[in-house]
């Protein structure tokens, strides 16, 4: 029989994973902060708890996809706690983006519950939520990794395992910190080529006909092309996440000069309320420094 599955945090992301894993025909019980997230998910018969505690009493499996740490410690030690009903037999996955600091300070935390931590978080956006075709960059045992790879497997075409728990989320920094430099450098190049009399057409031909040719901007460009940022990943939480990278560099000793870069330059974003964008919001960010700088309005 299949294990009964818990999910917490129905937002961008959780809201397509969860459905999947229904989907799978997986017993599932969901909460979300916000009522109304789960009604789509109850149209597919799935049951709805009040609580992270309640959750937890139905589940075998909790699953976490939510903003940050704060939104972590909430579920399971705020209001009707989670763990006020975690016991041994269970197993607690966090797939939200959080530090590996944090997420070894989780397993230490959950330890004397005695449940079983993985570390989960994932690579891919919206669209691949939805498809069931996520990166899963799992850390923690990797017997009980195993165990659980029919389960990821419901949301994700691969499971990568990086070692143990707090080890998957420095796997998501290091990807993420890519992600934001490329997503910049993109941004940075067109405006530069722009300015310099270049047409956006030519630009993008000449990047998509070279060996810098990539999904990530096949994925962006019309975005870019319409100045049109419709949400798949906020921007917000590349800030974030750029945020632990810097933590996480400041205690390995890695020298992440970009990464700082990159930190002011998508809070700049943040400050002028594009926050809610997608990341590819950047390139607005990069364009109106330049207007800035000419003297123009924006
Ligand atoms: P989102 O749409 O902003 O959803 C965030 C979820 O967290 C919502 O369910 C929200 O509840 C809940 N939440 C926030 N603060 C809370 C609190 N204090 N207590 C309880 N619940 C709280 O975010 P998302 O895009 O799905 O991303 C979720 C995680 O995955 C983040 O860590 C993000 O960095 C990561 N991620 C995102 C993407 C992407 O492309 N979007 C890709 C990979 C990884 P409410 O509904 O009540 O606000």
């Amino acid at each position: 029989m299949k294990q009964k599955i818990g999910f917490i945090g129905l937002g961008i992301m959780g809201s397509a994973m969860a459905a999947n894993i229904a989907g799978a025909g997986y017993p599932l019980t969901v909460y979300n902060r916000t009522a109304g997230k789960t009604l789509d998910l109850e149209k597919l018969g799935v049951q709805v708890a009040k609580t992270p505690k309640a959750l937890t009493a139905e589940s075998d499996v909790v699953i976490l996809m939510l903003t940050d740490h704060e939104a972590v410690d909430n579920v399971l030690w705020g209001p009707e706690a989670a763990v006020e009903a975690v016991t041994p037999n269970k197993t607690i996955i966090n797939m939200s983006t959080v530090s590996p600091m944090y997420t070894r300070d989780l397993k230490k935390r959950l330890s004397s519950s005695g449940a079983c931590f993985i570390d989960a978080p994932v690579s891919g956006t919206k669209r691949p939520a939805e498809d069931g075709t996520l990166l899963i960059l799992a850390g923690g045992n990797e017997q009980e990794v195993q165990k659980h790879t029919p389960l990821f497997e419901t949301m994700a075409k691969k499971v990568i395992y990086c070692g143990e728990a707090g080890q998957g989320s420095m796997m998501k920094m290091t990807i993420n910190l890519l992600l934001g430099v490329m997503m910049e450098g993109v941004s940075e190049t067109l405006n530069f080529g722009k300015m310099g009399g270049l047409t956006e057409d030519a630009i993008f031909d000449v990047i998509f006909s070279g060996p810098l040719n990539c999904g990530l901007y096949q994925a962006k460009e019309n975005m870019i092309r319409n100045m049109d940022f419709p949400t798949q990943f906020p921007l917000k939480h590349m800030t974030k996440d750029l945020k632990f990278v810097v933590d996480t560099a400041y205690e390995t000793g890695a020298a992440v000069p970009a990464a700082h870069t990159m930190l002011h330059l998508y809070r700049l974003g943040v400050g002028q309320e594009w926050g809610d964008l997608d990341i590819a919001a950047i390139h607005k960010l990069i364009d109106f420094l330049s207007q800035t700088r000419k003297g123009g309005s924006y």
